[in-house]
């Protein structure tokens, strides 16, 4: 039997999905790269996953796991070879339980975030992951990429959220860790292992999740500043006075609303006359009790007197609240719309962000001179989208030529400031040379191990996260 028939008598010809019907599957959101597959499986069950791998891992067939596509570092793409088969966990989006009285939801990993929002809010508690994919994203792609969002100033991100995982190994075994503890001290943690791994050492296919209380009341401020600084000093004003009722702060500068109004063009600004020297919005959230509104509008009220608020609007109807986040979350589609763009998806200590956007704006004009930053972020988690537009009218192949110095130079300058040179999207595909060049040695070695014993025959999503030329060398045998 050749391996495309064992496929199909394991899930049925209509989940194998081959030629025209596979293609969707084969390029990024982004359109970085697009591969070629065996084939793409749509596995409906554990079982049906488990034996898939088993069956991959007999034939060395390599295995790409793929959740809603969207990820932005080519992470769930194959190669061009056509040797690997990807696997889709879209059908298997089941909501297993919720246990109100232990605040949890157990899910499947195909169940798109929205909908996992959605069946806590049914059940009368809150979900806290939110992101502009939310969806089409997956909660299997959330937690192999550890994705952050809005809300990581209060909640955490994806790892922070978790409490257990159902896993199907690189060899095939189903672990079941979905125990809703949260305390269990017994041995290592397997679970923050898997999560973030971006599907080089397993497949996740159910999780159990945290839920919290529903808030009582949510405000929603857009605020118009003049610099990143006075966008930081309100922050921090923000969180002296809300301190956990302040759930959001996100920036924008105004060439990435701008760019928002130019492909967007039903879409408004809540302030008008804006001053000329207006350079940064910000969109702030709070939620908690009703008196929550009394404290923010004293903080905005006290940030205008200061001059450190230009101008501000506050949402007074659910209807502007997603006005507002609408515009933040188009800024991404905005940008893939525009036209080839230099990504960078940075965290810094955020004591250090003021001075490592000055001192980058700066070089990047003489490095790329006409070059339009879309810069854009979650402030309050010290990570920023810092995005390099190539300048009006440059093509594809101008842009990437500029990609590798740019993307040093911005590297360089987060390494220097004790940042990260991927906050929330991952390593995948994009970013395995940054990976290479700026982590800790010992870290890379280690996680070469933990690779290699997880997953020793490497058939889980190869050529992601690790480059194999990196891994440890055999150490040789002492000459006798
Ligand atoms: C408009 C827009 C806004 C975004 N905003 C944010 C944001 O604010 N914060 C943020 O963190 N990200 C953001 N992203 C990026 C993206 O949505 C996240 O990375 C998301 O978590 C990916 O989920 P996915 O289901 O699409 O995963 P995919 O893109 O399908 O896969 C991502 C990685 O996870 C692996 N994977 C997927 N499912 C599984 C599984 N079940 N088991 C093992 N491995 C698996 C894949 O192999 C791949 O390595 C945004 C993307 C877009 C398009």
């Amino acid at each position: 039997m050749t391996f495309h028939s064992r496929l199909t008598a394991l899930l049925g010809s209509a989940n194998v999905l081959v030629d025209h019907d596979a293609q969707s599957y084969l390029t990024d959101w982004r359109k970085l790269r697009t591969g070629r597959a065996l084939a793409v499986a749509r596995p409906g069950t554990t079982e049906e996953v488990a034996a898939l791998v088993r069956l991959c891992a007999a034939e060395g067939v390599p295995i790409v796991p793929q959740g809603g596509n969207t990820g932005q570092v080519a992470a769930a793409t194959p190669d061009e070879s056509a040797t690997a088969l990807v696997v889709s966990l879209e059908r298997m989006n089941r909501v297993r339980e919720i246990d109100v009285a232990n605040d949890t939801i157990t899910v499947e990993a195909g169940c798109i975030l929205a909908a996992v929002q959605d069946a806590a809010r049914e059940a009368g508690r809150l979900f806290p992951l939110s992101l502009g994919a939310e969806g089409s994203c997956q909660i299997g792609g959330n937690l192999s990429t550890n994705a952050g969002g809005i809300k990581v100033l209060r909640y955490g991100n994806a790892r922070e959220l978790t409490l257990g995982l159902e896993v199907v190994t690189a060899e095939g075994a189903i672990w079941n860790g979905l125990a809703g503890l949260r305390k269990d001290n017994t041995g290592y943690d397997l679970r923050d292992l898997y999560i973030g791994a971006e599907g080089t050492l397993g497949i996740i296919t159910a999780a159990t999740l945290k839920l919290y209380p529903l808030p009582a009341a949510e405000h929603t401020a857009f605020l118009a500043l003049r610099t990143l600084p006075d966008a930081s000093a309100v922050l921090a004003a923000a969180r002296a006075a809300l301190g956990d009722a302040l759930v959001a702060f996100e920036v924008m500068s105004g060439p990435a609303l701008a760019l928002v109004a130019a492909r967007f063009p039903e879409q408004r600004l809540p302030l008008t006359d804006i001053a000329d020297d207006v350079a940064w919005f910000a969109l702030v959230e709070t939620a908690g009790a009703a008196e929550d509104d009394e404290r923010l509008m004293a903080t905005l009220a006290e940030a205008m007197e200061e001059g450190r608020v230009v101008d501000a609007a506050v949402a007074g109807s659910d209807a502007q609240r997603a006005a507002m986040w609408r515009l933040r979350e188009s800024i991404t589609l905005a940008i893939s719309e525009t036209g080839p763009c230099i990504k960078h998806d940075v965290s810094l200590p955020r004591s250090r962000m003021d001075s490592f956007v000055a001192a980058s704006d700066a070089d990047l004009a003489m490095l790329y001179p006409g070059a339009r930053l879309i810069v854009f972020g979650h402030l309050g988690d010290g990570n920023l989208h810092y995005n390099v537009l190539g300048p009006e009218g440059a093509s594809r192949a101008d842009v990437a030529a500029m990609s590798p110095a740019v993307q040093r130079m911005v590297h360089d300058r987060v390494v220097a400031a004790g940042g990260s040179i991927s906050a929330e999207q991952g390593i995948g595909w994009a970013r395995i040379d940054d990976l290479r060049r700026y982590k800790d040695p010992v870290a890379l070695d280690l996680m070469h191990r933990v690779k290699a014993a997880l997953d020793p025959r490497g058939i889980m999503n190869p050529g992601k996260v690790l480059a194999p030329e990196t891994a440890p060398q055999p150490v040789p045998d002492p000459v006798p």
